[in-house]
């Protein structure tokens, strides 16, 4: 069949399997261009590893590193008439590249909530693996299924205490729109918080430890966006905001809970940028698209896998890595200091429908948006007709 990109709101509905397997393949080009990394992770466990943060850590770990990765993620096969998902052709892809370099990869697919696909780990572990020398925690879910109750959670992307009135940008019809949002009440937040918060990350620390799978000195980080005053009514401030805080609880809790095994526990910052996450999240794509103009500009533009080579080279692989006031590992300064968020603002105070094109990188955001599922990547030739399936 022929593949093109079917955008529907916020997400393409399909995704192209040559053009994931090559964005694997440049992102394992720009981790080998930095030569050989020392001193890192060689047995890792990757949770939410097919696409984003995670792909790119599990991508560092093994062709930085020369790590076996176990990964984890929740994606779609495809079958003969439909493609996969785009996470399903990243791990197909970045199998087929760790086996031609003799790195040992196994990726589960399930739900990393459930009990039953952490014993399916522990058991891929013990035969495969042995014990874990870094855990990356990297889902990012509309919703989870608490493992004992069976009840579901979802979360909700709302301001807390009041609405909020502001611009959002339809990456689907091409519009600057004006959207409000009502404000969360409590139980949103708590069920945000059971979603995107720590008691999971936990939950994982505790299971691995308790099959002694935990190497001594492990150490293990979660992701969160903490962003300044243009995205705090949305993010740092929102339901989301209050899960993230609840991270920092859980890495408190994980370093005192496994002291035995002198587990570091970090919770990572990271910056803004186009994700199948991000682009679900009101504000974020018209934000993205202003941020990657000011710092394409100040040359400081980031994509996942250079925020991720930074982090376990500058922090994450350090004994002692410096850590912000509230113990977290920082990468978000050069988008959050004060002077490029100045410039941020200032445009997000002109931007218009009229203007967008011109003010914004929309450009660079809707290559990047369609690149997520494989469009748009360079050399790959989209007028070929393809088989859907692949398997890893
Ligand atoms: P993403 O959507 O690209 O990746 C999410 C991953 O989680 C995928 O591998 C998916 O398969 C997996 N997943 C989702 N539900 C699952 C489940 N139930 N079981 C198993 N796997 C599941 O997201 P991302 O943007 O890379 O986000 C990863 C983390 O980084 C999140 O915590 C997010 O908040 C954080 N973060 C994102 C940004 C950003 O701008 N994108 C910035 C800073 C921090």
């Amino acid at each position: 069949m022929l593949i093109k990109p079917k955008i529907r709101g916020f997400i393409c509905t399909n995704a192209h399997p040559v053009g994931c397997s090559a964005n694997v393949q440049q992102q394992i080009d720009y981790v080998k261009a930095q030569g050989a990394l020392s001193d890192g992770p060689k047995n890792v466990l990757v949770l939410g590893s097919s696409t984003g943060y995670g792909l790119a850590s599990r991508i560092v770990s093994a062709f930085g590193y020369g790590a076996s990765t176990l990964g984890v993620c929740f994606e779609k096969p495809p079958s003969e008439r439909k493609t996969g998902t785009a996470g399903w052709y990243n791990t197909a892809g970045f199998h087929a590249k760790a086996k031609e370099a003799g790195l040992y990869a196994k990726t589960l697919n399930g739900d990393a909530f459930s009990n039953e696909l952490k014993a399916q780990v522990i058991e891929t572990l013990k035969a495969d693996m042995g014990k874990v020398d870094l855990v990356i925690y990297s889902l990012a879910s509309p919703r989870r299924t608490d493992p004992e109750t069976g009840e579901v959670y979802k979360s909700t992307l709302k301001p807390i205490g009041q609405s909020y009135k502001t611009k959002t940008y339809d990456t689907d019809k091409d519009q600057i729109h004006e959207i409000a949002l009502e404000p969360a009440s409590e139980d949103d937040i708590a069920q945000t918080i059971k979603v995107m918060g720590g008691e999971d990350w936990e939950l994982w620390l505790d299971a691995l430890d308790k099959a002694d799978l935990l190497a001594d000195g492990c150490k293990t980080t979660a992701y969160t966006y903490v962003g300044k005053e243009l995205t705090w009514p949305i993010y740092g401030q929102a339901t989301i905001g209050k899960a993230k805080e609840d991270l920092d609880r859980a890495a408190a809790a994980i370093v005192h809970d496994k002291a035995n095994k002198n587990v570091q526990a970090y919770v990572s910052s990271l910056k803004a940028l186009v994700t199948q996450a991000s682009s679900a999240i009101p504000v974020m794509p018209l934000y993205i698209s202003l941020i990657y103009k000011v710092m394409k500009e100040e040359g400081t533009h980031q994509g996942c896998i250079e925020q991720i080579v930074d982090l376990f080279t500058d922090k994450l692989t350090k004994t002692q890595p410096e850590v912000d006031g509230l113990g977290r590992l920082y990468m978000n300064d050069k988008e959050t200091n004060n002077a490029t968020q100045a410039k941020i603002k200032a445009l997000w105070d002109q931007v218009t429908q009229e203007n967008f094109h011109e003010l914004s990188d929309y450009a660079g955001y809707h290559h990047e948006f369609l690149k997520l599922f494989g469009f748009d990547v360079s050399g790959v030739d989209y007028d070929v007709e393809l088989e859907p399936l692949a398997d890893w």
